[in-house]
């Protein structure tokens, strides 16, 4: 099938790679025009594994484009999406104005064929509809300009039989194995009134579906929901809400078992075990980050507040998080007592492993605060440490390497739960600190290992 993307971000250049590779054709678009050079050249601007592979394939077989010219991307697709950011407003709503961009300048580009709108982006319930007539905003202000008659979208619509229906296609992939989730997912959910729009999707996906990429594919096909476009919405943010509220829940847990003596690493096996709760997302440490949670569960509580209900309990959530990010200062404080002065390392700066996104990461406030109570901060991170300079931090230095950056600390926090992190030569960077204190961060490294390397170590709630 033809493809527009529009929006190369995480989600965007994920999804238009992945169509292309199972057989699509994908033009991807971006008003970035720096990124499209870099994409059209055959470099990925993120890092994601597999990607540029899969980038490298689809780009050679001819069905992977790039290009900055909406319109082309518009006049290619029988499938739209869009996929640009919804970042968060101060007031905790989401900011759509690149949404509300996209979807007009898709009006005024529509000719005759039927086409579906697609939003992949993680926009406000209600959405869809505000999408359409944005839309035939854009279509209306075409016709006057060409034709210098006021008309309404609807009275294009009619006069020009420009056809198009908007689909909510809400995405769940995992930054640091964004590809992987793509062709494995645990679910579909799309979201449309229209049965022609919907059985367009059907197809775009039947190859996901039915598994064909699959790392197993003998499971049995990919469940399909298939809802009014307000449910599809509201799926996303729901699933958000609770994965961010699981781990804040654990958190607390964590605190509690802090100040009993017990440990929740074990409480979390102990629970996990049950099949009604499941050991996912039960890691305590130093709280949520990204570009998802934070912004997805402050959206909700904002869309309840709009109609009067005040959710409690994801605003509880977004508090005991608040609180979390806070616990490796308390915990420094404990051991050094003062911080003012003394050099504190960071390992791993990325809000998760596996990716270079640095957006709401725990390490930001961690650095923020650090510095407000005057201690010295480096860093070392597997990926940040190579592009340190697009990344535009301020407040840390960021060293080149693990034993760099043990160098002359007071204390190591572990903030990013990098693979790599477990095989490090703990003993010579204990060596190389005035203080070798280890704040895990993650409840990640082994602490006896730690201990024998010479280490005194602290986890949470452990
Ligand atoms: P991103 O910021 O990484 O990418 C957005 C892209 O859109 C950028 O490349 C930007 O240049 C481009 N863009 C902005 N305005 C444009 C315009 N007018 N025309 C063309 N391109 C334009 O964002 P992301 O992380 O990929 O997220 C996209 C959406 O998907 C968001 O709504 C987000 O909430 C949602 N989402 C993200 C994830 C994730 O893990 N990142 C997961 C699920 C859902």
């Amino acid at each position: 099938m033809r493809v527009c993307v529009i929006g190369t971000g995480y989600v965007g250049l994920v999804t238009g790679t992945c169509l292309a590779h199972i057989g699509h054709h994908v033009i991807c678009v971006d008003n970035n025009e720096e990124k499209v050079k870099l994409m059209k050249s055959g470099q990925s601007p993120i890092f994601e594994p597999g990607l540029s592979e899969l980038m490298t394939s689809a780009s050679a077989s001819g069905n992977l484009e790039f290009t900055s010219d909406l319109a082309a991307g518009v006049a290619h697709g029988e499938i739209l999406f869009i996929a640009v950011g919804t970042p968060p407003l101060p007031t905790g709503e989401s900011d759509t104005r690149y949404v509300e961009a996209v979807a007009r300048g898709i009006g005024a580009h529509l000719d005759g064929d039927y086409k579906v709108l697609v939003n992949k982006s993680t926009v406000p319930i209600g959405s869809g509809d505000w999408v359409r007539r944005i839309v035939l905003d854009g279509l209306a202000e075409r016709q006057k300009a060409q034709s210098s008659e006021g008309t309404t979208g609807e009275e294009v619509v009619a006069k020009t039989g420009v056809q198009f229906d908007v689909v909510s296609n809400p995405e769940f992939l995992r930054e640091g194995c964004a590809v992987h989730d793509t062709f494995n997912p645990d679910r579909i959910v799309l979201g449309s009134n229209s049965q022609r729009a919907m059985d367009m999707m059907i197809q775009l996906y039947k190859p996901i579906v039915d598994r064909k990429f699959a790392e197993n594919t003998s499971l049995p096909p990919v469940p399909v929901v298939m809802t009014d476009i307000s449910s599809a919405e509201m799926i996303k943010y729901a699933a958000n809400a609770f994965l961010a509220t699981k781990i804040s829940f654990i958190n607390e847990v964590a605190n509690i078992c802090d100040r009993v003596g017990a440990d929740v690493t074990q409480v979390a096996k102990g629970i996990g075990l049950d099949s009604r709760i499941g050991s996912k997302f039960l890691q305590a440490g130093i709280g949520w980050g990204g570009s998802c949670f934070p912004k997805d569960v402050s959206a909700l509580v904002h869309t309840a507040d709009d109609y009067g209900y005040e959710a409690h309990l994801m605003k509880a959530a977004v508090e005991v998080n608040e609180r979390q990010r806070l616990i490796a200062i308390e915990k420094l404080q404990q051991v050094l007592k003062i911080l003012k002065g003394k050099t504190v390392g960071l390992l791993g700066l990325t809000f998760k492993p596996d990716t270079d996104d640095l957006r709401d990461a725990p390490s930001l406030n961690l650095i923020e605060n650090l510095n407000r109570l005057g201690a010295k901060v480096k860093a070392y991170d597997p990926i940040v440490s190579q592009t340190g300079m697009r990344h535009g931090l301020s407040g840390v230095l960021v060293e080149t390497d693990p034993e760099r950056l043990a160098d002359g600390c007071d204390a190591l926090v572990l903030v990013t739960d990098w693979d790599e992190f477990r095989n490090l030569d703990y003993g010579k960077m204990a060596k190389l600190m005035n203080h070798p204190v280890m704040i895990d961060g993650r409840n990640f490294l082994d602490k006896k290992g730690l201990e024998a390397a010479g280490f005194q170590y602290v986890g949470i709630g452990r």
